[in-house]
């Protein structure tokens, strides 16, 4: 039987990324990528916002944020592959006491270099149309809506296309002779003892044994190295083997609402703030409901991150809640935002996070000849090339990665045993 160097699990952005760029380190090295879907980046790829920002005060953040981005940049400038990478800018709307809270850690960045703008309510309500105080509204009392008080708007921050992503790294992967296999299921791992015996059943817990490749759908792949990125299913996986990850699914949802009518259309075009001339990534005041723009598709994705008591669960096809919108969504957001009353979802649709739950970075790790990739937490998109780069560092046992632009990231800063990795204080 046929044994590559190493086995991807996972098309998605970060097992992509993951192959394309272990496969540029190492030409000569057979590599196979497989997924149970048909196409590259259609699990919890597909369903992405696809919003990101540099600007972050950890600096794990900010290199594996800052330098995908810088990539992506170079991609699309450089290499004329339209990612459809757009620098909206991401525009917090504060309460009084997130403002205060933040008020310091804005300012340290700063002075780092950093750059943002400040916005007042007055300006904000006049610009976007909107609301930003409640006084005589007893309804948003008693949902406990807060006031704006400031706006921070971040220039270096966007948007990006997963598709065009996805298409860039499998295409480039292609190229350079790398192999694809989709619609090939992986049921679990094949384990090997380093010196086999040949005795039924090995091995056994004395014999030192190693992950050898996987079982699929299509038979069994034998593969020297095992890279699983798997994204939300990593887990489910590693469980089976009594591998610990620290990643867990979350469902997360999103709501299209179609720009149609004039008073949605002017807020979707709102000038002021990019070149590119509409309203950038919106982040409301606590509970932090999100608007994503598409312009050209004159289309807001809106969506909000439930923690508690939102379970620890893979759904095979997730589903949307309508209550999650009705009762949810849309009361928060037609409180500051006036324009989408009575506007409903077309189309709605749900996806998962893979949380990792120590501290909600990437976690990169490998025991016994297999390589996880995964946990990117909701920001997968805007970290995927500095991911791919650091897991393709651990592939060839090298201590440092090379992220782009030439800054260095210790591989181990994000394993489990060795990790470090500085915790964020710009939650918005
Ligand atoms: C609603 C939502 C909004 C988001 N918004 C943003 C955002 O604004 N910005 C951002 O940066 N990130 C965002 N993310 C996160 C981002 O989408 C993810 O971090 C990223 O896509 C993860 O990529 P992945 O390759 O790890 O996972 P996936 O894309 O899910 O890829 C995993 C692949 O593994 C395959 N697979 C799984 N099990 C098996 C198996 N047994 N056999 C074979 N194949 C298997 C799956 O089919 C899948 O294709 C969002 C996520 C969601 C759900």
């Amino acid at each position: 039987m046929v044994e590559y160097d190493a086995v991807v699990v996972g098309a998605g952005i970060l097992g992509l990324s993951t192959a394309y760029h272990i496969k540029k380190e190492n030409p000569n090295a057979e590599i196979l990528v497989v997924d149970k879907l048909g196409a590259a980046g259609q699990g919890n790829t597909a369903k992405s916002a696809c919003a990101f920002r540099c600007i972050f005060s950890s600096h794990t953040n900010f290199l594996l944020a800052d330098s995908s981005v810088e990539f992506y940049r170079h991609v699309q400038d450089d290499l004329k592959v339209d990612l459809k990478l757009k620098f909206i800018g991401y525009l917090w709307l504060l309460c009084e006491e997130e403002y205060k809270e933040l008020y310091l850690v804005l300012r340290n960045l700063a002075q780092e270099g950093f750059s943002y703008r400040e916005y007042e309510a007055e300006e904000l309500a006049q610009k976007l149309k909107m609301k930003t105080s409640f006084t005589s509204d007893e309804e948003a009392k008693l949902m406990n809506l807060r006031e704006v008080y400031k706006g921070i708007y971040i220039p270096k921050a966007g948007t990006v296309d997963a598709d065009c992503l996805v298409r860039f790294y499998e295409e480039e992967f292609l190229k350079m002779s790398g192999k694809i296999g989709y619609g090939v299921k992986v049921n679990g791992f094949i384990i090997e003892p380093y010196e086999p015996l040949d005795i039924p059943g090995e091995p056994y817990f004395w014999q030192e044994s190693r992950i050898a490749g996987v079982k699929t759908s299509k038979g069994p792949i034998r593969a020297k190295k095992t890279i699983l990125a798997a994204g939300a299913w990593t887990p489910e996986l590693l469980d089976e083997i009594g591998i610990e990850c620290f990643i867990k699914p979350k469902k997360r949802q999103i709501f299209p609402i179609e720009a149609k009518t004039p008073e949605l259309q002017q807020l979707l075009f709102t000038k002021e703030f990019n070149k590119e001339g509409c309203i950038p990534f919106t982040i409301l005041p606590k509970p932090k409901v999100f608007i994503r723009p598409f312009p050209d598709e004159r289309v807001f994705w809106v969506g909000y991150s439930d923690d508690f008591p939102r379970a620890y669960k893979l759904e095979e096809e997730p589903k949307t809640e309508k209550n999650f919108y009705e009762y949810g969504i849309y009361q928060v957001l037609v409180k500051y935002f006036p324009q989408f009353k009575d506007r409903k979802p077309a189309a709605p649709f749900a996806g998962h996070y893979a949380i990792n739950t120590l501290d909600g970075q990437p976690v990169i790790f490998e025991e016994k000849d297999l390589i996880v990739v995964g946990g990117a937490s909701g920001s997968g998109i805007m970290k995927a090339d500095s991911i791919g780069r650091i897991a393709a560092a651990l592939y060839k046992g090298e201590e440092y990665a090379v992220l782009y632009g030439g800054r260095e990231f210790k591989v181990s800063d994000l394993s489990l045993k060795e990790r470090k990795v500085e915790p964020e204080k710009l939650i918005i």
